[in-house]
C-alpha cells in the first residue's frame, strides 16, 4: 500500500496535505490518497482465511502423525465463556491503559501540527495481567487446561470481538484533526475502508486504537497464551524442558518489546498505515495464537530434549537477542542524538534529509542486523519442538519472509529519503542480512 504524500514526511513530521495531496477543503479534514494493490477478492480471502487457517494449524498440533496439518480434535468452535474471556481481557486492557504510571511520550506529528501523545504503560499492564492470571490460577478460580480446551472457541471469539471493533470504527470513523482520513482510489472502496481502515490514528477517548491493539491485545495476549499453556502443562504433569525453554524465550522477547514500548511508534505500520479489520484481526488472533504455536505444539506433543542440546539452542537465542537488542539500541540512540559522544567513533554518511546514516558498528556489518537477530531468536524457539512436524516452524518461516520483504520496502523508502547517501551506504555495506550470503 502506498500513501501518496509520503514525500511530505520529514523528521517524523507528516505535514498536513494541501489540495494536491488531498486536504478536504469543505471541512478542513486531512485526506490521504492511497493506492492499494488489494482488490475485493484478496480482501475477502484474507478476512475469511486468517481465522480458518489458524484453527486448522492449531488443530494440526493435536495430531501426533508426522507432517499432519489437520488433526481431528472435536473441540468446540463456539462457546459463550470464550466470548466472555476475550471481552473481559479486552476490557481489562482498556482499564489498564488508564493506569496512572509510565511515561507519556510524544510520537509522530499529527495533521493538526501537534505531536500525538502516547501512554507507555504496557509493561505495567502486562505485569498486572500476569499477576492476575497467576493469582486466579493459584486460588483455583482458573483452570488453565479449561482455557486450552476452549482454544478454537477463543479464536472465533477473538474474531467476533475484532469484527465488532472494526465495524464500530467503520461506522463511526473517529476523524479528529490530528488523524488523517484515508481515501482509496480503487473500486473496492467500501471493503477497503472496512478491511484496511479509513483512519490513520483513531482514538477512543484517551486510547490510541492502534497502540492498544498492537501492544495490549497482540503482545500481552500472546504472553498470556504462553503462560496459560505452561500452566496447562503443570496441571497435566507434562511440563518439559523444551516447553519451559520456548516459553521463557518468548516471554523475554515480549518483555523486551514492552520495556521499549516507544520503539513501536516509529515503525512503518504505526506512522504510515491506517487501521482496519485486517490489522485488528491480526492482533486479536494471529499474534496471540499463531506466535504461541510452538508452545501449544509442545503442550500437545511433548518433546524431551537433553539438557546438553538445550545449550546450543540457548546460545543461538542469546546471540540473536544480543544482536537484535544492541543493534536496535545503537540505531535508535543515534537517531535520537547523533552528537552523543558514544557514537563519535562510528563512521557516518551525511544524508540530504538532515539525518546521518551509520556506516560502521552494527549497521556497518549488514544493513538490517536487527532483523537478523530477530530471525535467529524466532528459529531458536522452534528447535526445542524437534523435527517431526513443520507446524512449530511456521511462525519463524512467516517472520523470515515478512522481514525479508520488509527490508526491501524499508530500503525503497530510504532510497527516496536519503537519495545518494543511501546508494553510498549500500555500496559500503553490500549485504542485507548476512555477510556474503544475502
Ligand atoms: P528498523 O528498526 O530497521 O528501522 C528502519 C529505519 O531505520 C529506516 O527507515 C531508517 O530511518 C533507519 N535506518 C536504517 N538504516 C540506518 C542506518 N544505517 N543508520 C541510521 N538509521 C538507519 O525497522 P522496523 O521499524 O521495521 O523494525 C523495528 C524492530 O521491530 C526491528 O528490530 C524488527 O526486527 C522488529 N520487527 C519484527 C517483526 C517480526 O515479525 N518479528 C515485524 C516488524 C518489525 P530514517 O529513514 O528515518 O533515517
Amino acid at each position: 500500500m502506498k500513501i501518496h504524500n509520503q514525500e511530505h514526511q520529514r523528521n517524523g513530521f507528516l505535514h498536513p496535505a494541501g489540495h494536491e495531496s488531498g486536504e478536504d477543503a469543505a471541512d478542513g479534514k486531512v485526506v490521504l490518497q492511497v493506492d492499494s494493490k488489494w482488490n475485493n477478492i484478496h480482501l475477502f480471502l484474507v478476512c475469511v482465511s486468517l481465522g480458518v487457517t489458524l484453527v486448522m494449524l492449531l488443530d494440526g498440533c493435536r495430531s501426533s502423525d508426522s507432517w499432519v496439518l489437520l488433526g481431528s480434535s472435536g473441540l468446540p468452535i463456539w462457546d459463550w465463556t470464550a466470548v466472555s474471556v476475550v471481552l473481559l481481557f479486552t476490557g481489562l486492557q482498556g482499564v489498564l491503559y488508564y493506569l496512572p504510571v509510565g511515561q507519556v511520550t510524544e510520537g509522530k506529528m499529527g495533521f493538526n501540527g501537534k505531536r500525538l501523545k502516547y501512554k507507555l504503560n504496557g509493561l505495567y499492564a502486562f505485569l498486572v495481567s500476569v499477576v492476575l492470571l497467576l493469582g486466579l490460577w493459584f486460588c483455583g478460580v482458573l483452570r488453565a487446561s479449561g482455557v486450552t480446551d476452549r482454544l478454537f472457541a477463543l479464536v472465533t471469539a477473538g474474531m467476533s470481538v475484532a469484527l465488532m471493533l472494526s465495524l464500530a470504527l467503520y461506522l463511526c470513523p473517529v476523524t479528529t484533526h490530528s488523524s488523517a482520513h484515508v481515501y482509496y482510489h480503487n473500486t473496492a472502496k467500501p471493503l477497503l475502508n472496512f478491511a484496511l481502515g479509513q483512519n490513520l490514528d483513531p482514538r477512543l477517548g484517551e486510547i490510541d486504537v492502534k497502540q492498544f491493539v498492537m501492544v495490549r491485545i497482540g503482545f500481552i495476549g500472546w504472553a498470556l497464551m504462553d503462560l496459560n499453556y505452561l500452566l496447562s502443562a503443570v496441571e497435566m504433569n507434562s511440563l518439559s524442558v523444551s516447553l519451559l525453554l520456548v516459553t521463557v524465550f518468548q516471554l523475554i522477547y515480549i518483555l523486551d518489546f514492552l520495556i521499549d514500548e516507544a520503539s513501536v511508534l516509529t515503525t512503518k505500520e504505526f506512522t504510515e498505515e491506517p487501521i482496519g479489520f485486517i490489522m485488528i484481526l491480526g492482533e486479536f488472533i494471529w499474534i496471540p495464537f499463531f506466535s504461541s504455536l510452538p508452545v501449544y505444539f509442545l503442550l500437545q506433543r511433548p518433546n524431551h530434549i537433553h539438557v546438553l542440546s538445550a545449550v546450543p539452542i540457548c546460545l543461538m537465542f542469546g546471540i540473536g537477542f544480543l544482536i537484535y537488542y544492541l543493534s536496535n539500541e545503537q540505531k535508535d540512540g543515534f537517531r535520537r542524538n547523533p552528537n552523543d559522544p558514544a557514537y563519535a567513533s562510528l563512521r557516518t554518511i551525511q544524508s540530504p534529509s538532515g539525518h546521518s546514516l551509520l556506516a560502521s558498528g552494527w549497521f556497518g556489518w549488514v544493513r538490517h542486523p536487527n532483523y537478523f537477530g530477530d530471525i535467529l531468536m524466532m528459529f531458536a524457539w522452534c528447535f526445542p519442538c524437534g523435527f517431526t512436524s513443520v507446524l512449530p516452524y511456521l511462525p519463524a518461516l512467516q517472520c523470515f519472509n515478512l522481514l525479508r520483504r520488509r527490508a526491501s520496502e524499508i530500503e525503497d523508502s530510504c532510497l527516496k529519503k536519503h537519495g545518494n547517501a543511501w546508494q553510498e551506504y549500500c555500496r559500503r555495506v553490500p549485504y542485507k542480512l548476512l555477510p556474503y550470503v544475502y
